[in-house]
Formats: structure tokens, C-alpha cells, sequence
């Protein structure tokens, strides 16, 4: 059986898990477990919208993310060769005026790469949680290799 002595931990390192906005306020010791030896490269969320590369701009992400993407500043709808309507995104009121379409295993990559630069955050890959029982002052996970 594996052991981990940390204060938080957090099961799945999909993008939610492993957003800035998420573990920055975290001062304490954390583990990240995630059962997927390697990432997935199918296709799913490709949209990063303006506040979150705000987010991102705050730890020096925004360029990483930036150069790995496409900047669209607007989106037009068409059929039958008719323009049916039009997005602009010029106007919104950040410093990015663009949706940044990028693929989520490249999201989930540059992530990932800034998670584990973290000391204080213990990234394992290829453990899968199978149950947590919790005591009055701790908890302990059980799990085993991919
Ligand atoms: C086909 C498809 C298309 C999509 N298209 C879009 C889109 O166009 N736009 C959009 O915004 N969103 C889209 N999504 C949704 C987007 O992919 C999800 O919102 C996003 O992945 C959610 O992130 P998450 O971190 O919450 O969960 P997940 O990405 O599901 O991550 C959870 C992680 O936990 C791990 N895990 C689960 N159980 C365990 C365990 N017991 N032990 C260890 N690890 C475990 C999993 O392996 C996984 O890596 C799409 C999803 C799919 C499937």
C-alpha cells in the first residue's frame, strides 16, 4: 500500500483540478493523483475565454497558452451561403480581445508543467484512488498503480 503524508488530496488532475485559481490560494502540503498514465489526446473543451487568461497572465501563463493557440476575434455563423450572425470579441472589456482556441490536452499539458514547478505539490500519475475513509483528524486514501 502506498502512503502519502499530505494535508490535501486531491483526486483527478483533469483542468479543473490543476487551474491556478484553484491551488494557488493553497498554502499546505498537496497531493494530486490521477489514474491516466498518459493524458488524452481527444478533442473536447478548445475554448479559453478572456477573464481566464487573466487568470492565467497572473503567473505568467497567458503566453504559453497564447503561442500554443489561435486567437479568434470573431466567429461568423453561415449557411445556405447566407451569413446568419457574427461574434466580435474586440469589444470585450479585458486585456485579451479573443477567444484562444487550444486543444485540452495542450491546456492540460502546460497545466500540469505548472503544477509539479510547485514544491509544495506532489503529482502522481498513474495512481487511482479506490476509496477515502476519513477519521477525526485524518484521512486515508486507498489506491493502487495503473
Ligand atoms: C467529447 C467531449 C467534448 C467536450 N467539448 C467541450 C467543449 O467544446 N467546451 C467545453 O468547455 N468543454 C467541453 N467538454 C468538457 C470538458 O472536457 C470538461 O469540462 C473538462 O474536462 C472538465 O474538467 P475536470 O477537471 O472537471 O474533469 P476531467 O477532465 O474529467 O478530469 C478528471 C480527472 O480525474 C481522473 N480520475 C477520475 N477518477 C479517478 C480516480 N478514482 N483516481 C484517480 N484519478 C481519477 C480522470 O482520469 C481525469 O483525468 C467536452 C468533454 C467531452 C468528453
Amino acid at each position: 500500500m502506498n502512503t502519502f503524508d499530505s494535508t490535501l488530496t486531491i483526486v483527478g488532475a483533469g483542468p479543473v483540478a490543476c487551474w491556478p485559481h484553484f491551488w494557488l490560494p493553497i498554502r499546505n502540503v498537496v497531493t494530486l493523483i490521477e489514474k491516466e498514465l498518459i493524458r488524452s489526446p481527444n478533442s473536447r473543451a478548445i475554448g479559453i475565454a478572456p477573464l481566464s487568461l487573466e487568470i492565467l497572465k497572473r503567473i505568467d501563463l497567458d503566453g504559453a497558452f497564447i503561442s500554443h493557440g489561435i486567437s479568434v476575434e470573431f466567429s461568423e455563423a453561415h449557411a445556405r451561403k447566407m451569413r446568419l450572425g457574427k461574434l466580435n470579441f474586440s469589444g470585450i472589456n479585458s486585456d485579451f480581445h479573443f477567444i484562444l482556441s487550444i486543444t485540452q490536452d495542450k491546456t492540460e499539458e502546460i497545466l500540469e508543467k505548472a503544477v509539479k514547478a510547485r514544491k509544495s505539490i506532489t503529482f502522481l500519475r498513474g495512481y487511482r484512488a479506490e476509496s477515502i475513509h476519513e477519521d477525526s483528524d485524518h484521512a486515508l486514501y486507498i489506491g493502487h498503480n495503473a
